[in-house]
């Protein structure tokens, strides 16, 4: 039978917790349903131990050299490549994604945060400016103290490490609280992170469903939260920050649009399509699920997606010759499946997949819907699975109202040979997060999230490192003081 390490539930003060007060949390491996580790959930004791912890290191961490504080970010990346294997199979058993989407796509994009922030912690500066008579002020950029960070089960390492990176690397200590869902991965970070030579306390680790989140969230000494989940849980989570008047970042779901000129490369177009609707089984939130096709290019668009999808290996994860994977969750499952059940029922055509697969585990058929309209259920709300809607259009400016009439606005793509337009329509979409002639690439260095009721704040780029600052300004004056009387 499998079996998870680490199998304590939380990691304080630099150290493994293994506390069973909690209520239990079953870590099921969604390609069985088996279950591969039972957790717990922190008890108020063990939060508040949690948020102490961090609350006593922060401020000597501050104090350390910021080249210091990159140098400890930079040995935890060395430490998450050498251990790239390991970290990938536990992130596929936590997660049910195939390993050959883990090995590349988790603990590696992890270690490019680490690495990438470790490498900007020395470079952190503010500002000076000359004022008459010889005064000046200066704005430094000092650390917030205590940050929170919360989870969502898509990609449990990669959101741990791109939201402690910045946290740490600009001074900050962390206790960050994984999804209930996918409690492994976040923990092995804190282990690297200590191995790494983190001071104890700097990043913490606790466990627990929305009450805990919310227990964090609505303590006096948390400074800030970075968020990435639903919509909902962002309302809830962003009033319970401004209660506190703290600082938040949310990165929350979307329903994006993909739009495919009639002139684009079609089998670049079909690919990243498939990066945008397929990988991780269609569970990541800037999906491009509405595939807008200009007419003219549509039938063939559709009938190469549906060859290309016959090249689908669903099977054990574990299996490095498996390209697709189950879906998290049997919630997720359902949720998936009342998606596709209302997509046909309102109208929409099958071109392909539309059922659970007849396997054990919670694996969906990849699935394509046509004859798919602006008003349908399945355009306008987010599925987070592998569902690709294709809508049809006719003109540069209808599609760009089109994919511009959503409530969200995390991320969008264009596919057209015509690099003058790809600029003009993707800089019309309003969405934080573009890209022309590819989908779903987040490099380090390129500022990530959404606008809209995708939330505020981004992650990765300087701009994230920023978000964990906040500005002091000193007035220096070099002459007498003037006063009226
Ligand atoms: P979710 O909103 O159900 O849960 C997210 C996290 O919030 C979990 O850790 C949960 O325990 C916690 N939580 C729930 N209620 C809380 C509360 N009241 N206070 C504090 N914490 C609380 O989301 P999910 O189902 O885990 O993830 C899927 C969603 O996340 C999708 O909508 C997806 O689009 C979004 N997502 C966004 C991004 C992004 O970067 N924009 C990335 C991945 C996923």
């Amino acid at each position: 039978m499998l079996r998870a390490q680490p199998t304590a539930s939380h990691h304080i003060a630099g150290a493994y917790i293994d506390d069973s007060e909690g209520a239990p949390m079953a870590c099921l491996y969604p390609a069985t349903g088996d279950k591969v580790a039972e957790l717990h959930e922190a008890t108020p004791a063990l939060i508040e131990r949690a948020l102490a912890a961090a609350q006593a290191a922060q401020p000597e961490w501050a104090a350390t050299a910021p080249a210091e504080r990159g140098r400890i970010l930079a040995r935890a990346a060395a430490i998450m490549r050498e251990r790239n294997h390991d970290l990938s199979v536990l992130e596929t058993l936590d997660t049910g994604k195939p390993l050959q989407e883990t090995l590349v796509a988790d603990a590696a994009s992890g270690a490019d945060a680490l690495e990438y922030f470790g490498g900007l912690a020395a470079g952190l500066q503010g500002q000076m400016l000359r004022l008459a008579g010889g005064d000046f002020c200066y704005a430094e950029r000092v650390p917030l103290g205590v940050c929170v960070g919360i989870g969502a089960w898509n990609y449990p390492t990669q959101i741990a490490c791109w939201k402690a990176a910045p946290c740490l690397a600009a001074g900050n200590a962390m206790v960050f609280k994984p999804s209930e869902v996918t409690p492994l991965g976040a923990l092995t970070l804190a282990e690297i992170l200590t191995e790494a030579g983190l001071p104890p306390g700097v990043f913490n680790v606790v466990q627990g469903a929305g009450a805990v989140g919310a227990a964090l969230v609505n303590d006096a000494r948390t400074a800030k939260v970075s968020l990435t989940g639903s919509v909902a849980t962002g309302h809830k989570v962003y009033a319970a920050a401004a209660a506190g008047m703290k600082q938040a970042t949310m990165e929350l779901g979307g329903k994006s649009p993909l739009v495919v000129f009639a002139d684009a490369d079609l089998e670049d177009a079909v690919s990243g399509a498939i990066l945008g609707n397929f990988y991780s089984s269609g569970q990541i939130c800037s999906n491009g699920t509405r595939v807008f096709v200009e007419r003219p290019l549509r039938g063939a668009f559709v009938a190469r997606m549906v060859e290309r999808l016959a090249g689908v290996v669903m099977g054990d994860p574990l299996d490095e010759a498996t390209n697709f994977g189950p879906l998290v969750s049997e919630r997720q499952l359902e949720s998936v499946m009342g998606f596709i059940r209302k997509g046909e029922a309102e109208g929409a055509t099958l071109a392909c997949g539309g059922h659970r697969a007849n396997r054990p585990g919670w694996f969906v058929e990849p699935t394509v819907f046509t004859d798919v309209t602006d008003e349908m259920t399945i355009a306008r709300e987010e599925i987070f699975g592998p569902v690709l809607s294709v809508l049809d259009f006719d003109s540069e400016e209808e599609v760009i109202a089109r994919a511009n009439a959503t409530p969200y606005g995390l991320a969008a793509g264009v596919f057209t040979a015509d690099l003058a337009r790809g600029h003009r329509v993707i800089g019309r979409i309003q969405a934080g997060t573009g890209w022309i002639n590819t989908y779903n690439l987040t490099p380090a260095g390129m500022p990530f999230g959404g606008m809209k009721l995708s939330g505020f704040g981004r992650e990765n780029a300087a701009v994230a490192l920023e978000s964990y600052t906040q500005l002091k300004s000193t007035y220096v004056a070099t002459g007498p003081v003037e006063a009226p009387f």
